[in-house]
């Protein structure tokens, strides 16, 4: 008997779990045994986070990009209920279901034109790969094997699988570990930061050259739309985007953009491309697909690579996950979408990002911060030096805050439904990160 209920555990049962947890269970990105604490919790309702002793705390990452809404969240309850009492899972081989079509009509209608056929995949890491695996068997299925590299930017980030690793940022990424096992793909450097920055002429030019130079090993470009992620939370124009659909389009290559996590909504428009009004040949979707309920993501292609695909030796694309198209996923995404759609959250994700920029403003004078930058419903405190994650993570939770940073980063994405309140919480305990650097 595990013990975990809502609301408070016993100290002695929250101890027992925390030693076990500690010994035997892998963190995102840890050592093991663990070298730092972990915090237990045991429910969440709204934009709160309850830990096993009663402490409330704001969750500012909505458990990285994904609960949009917060969490208990009446209509994604009830969506999942509703598709428990029909089946929570069945294969997809040879098989489909109500919940995957209605999913797949919801996502052909909501993302760019062009974007027609969808691949249901796991989590967001398989979606990037199912992606490069469509880019590939494309030029493969056009006689042209030969075109099997990709062309990124520095700064990404695209998952943690081999395929994906291979296109994030070579330091971050660690590279250096893996690198007689990682395919070995083509690196501009990061678009210059500043979402309203004028384009820096040489590196589009240096873009430009760069791609010509490989054009004809290429199969495609990925980058994450406006917004570098993990790898760096960088803001860039959307004038480097529109260069690389030109770029794509001039060589014939496959634009692939990853909006796992910039999609629906997170940067203030919808899509991260709708900045720059330019549309991928194939899109990664994931994160805030399910508001945060359950793993799942998406590869949408256009006809043109799905055509492709086809003509090809195998004429299937290689690729089936065994929870392909989860029912109950399906489900919840569908629930999630509707509740996005239904509300204003363009102009929720606007008052976030206001009050973000009032909150900060002036941060970026404390000697160690490097910058401060808002989009959307994004806020970064850039630091100096690497932070250490354990003692900003105290000055958040004695705020009531729940904040996790990595490297310089400190950053917080807060559900679309936090009041001014929470935003006001958020920004207070930045300032006191800010202030300690
Ligand atoms: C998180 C993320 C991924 C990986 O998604 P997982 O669900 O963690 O595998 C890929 N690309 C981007 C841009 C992401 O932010």
């Amino acid at each position: 008997m595990i013990g975990l209920q809502l609301g408070r555990m016993s100290p002695r049962e929250a101890e027992r779990l925390l030693a076990f947890d500690r010994e035997h269970i892998w963190h995102p990105y840890a050592a093991m045994p663990a070298a730092t604490p972990v915090h237990p919790v045991v429910s969440a309702a709204g934009t709160r986070l309850t830990l096993a002793d009663g402490t409330e705390l704001i969750d500012g990452m909505s458990s990285w990009w994904a609960a949009i809404h917060g969490y208990d969240v009446p209509e994604l309850n009830a969506a999942a209920t509703r598709q428990l009492g029909k089946m929570a899972h069945v294969m997809f081989g040879g098989l489909t279901h109500p919940a995957a079509v209605h999913l797949a009509e919801r996502l052909v209608a909501l993302t760019p034109e062009p974007l027609t056929k969808v691949f249901f995949a796991d989590s967001g890491s398989v979606a990037v790969e199912v992606a490069i695996k469509m880019a590939l068997q494309y030029w493969r299925s056009r006689g042209r094997p030969e075109r099997h590299r990709l062309l990124t930017v520095r700064g990404g980030y695209h998952g943690d699988t081999f395929g994906d690793m291979a296109v994030c940022d070579p330091v971050n990424g660690m590279h250096h570990l893996f690198s007689d096992v990682l395919a070995k793909h083509v690196f501009a450097p990061p678009p210059p930061l500043g979402h309203t920055a004028d384009p820096d002429p040489a590196y589009l030019d240096d873009l430009a050259n760069l791609a010509a130079a490989h054009a004809h090993e290429l199969a495609g470009i990925i980058v994450e739309p406006i917004v570098q992620g993990a790898g760096g939370m960088r803001f860039y124009a959307p004038e480097y985007l529109r260069a690389l659909r030109d770029i794509a389009d001039e060589h014939g290559i496959l634009l692939i953009l990853d909006e796992i996590a910039t999609g629906f909504g997170r940067t203030g428009e919808l899509w991260g491309c709708d900045h720059a009004e330019v549309t991928p040949d194939i899109m990664c979707l994931g994160k805030a697909l399910t508001g945060g309920y359950l793993t799942m993501a998406a590869t949408l292609c256009t006809d043109r690579v799905a055509d492709g695909i086809a003509s090809g030796e195998a004429g299937t694309l290689m690729h089936g996950p065994t929870f392909m198209a989860n029912p109950l996923a399906a489900a919840v995404a569908s629930a999630s979408i509707d509740l996005l759609l239904s509300r204003d959250w363009r102009d929720e994700v606007d008052t976030i990002e206001a009050h973000l920029t009032t909150g900060l403003a002036g941060a970026e004078e404390l000697p160690g911060v490097a910058d401060v930058r808002v989009l959307g419903a994004i806020g970064v405190v850039e630091a100096r030096e690497p932070v250490d994650v354990q003692a900003v993570q105290d000055i958040a939770m004695a705020c009531g805050v729940w904040l996790r940073p990595f490297g310089k980063l400190v950053y917080t994405m807060p559900p679309y439904v936090s009041t001014e309140d929470d935003i006001d919480h958020i920004t207070s305990a930045l300032w006191a990160i800010a202030e300690s650097l």
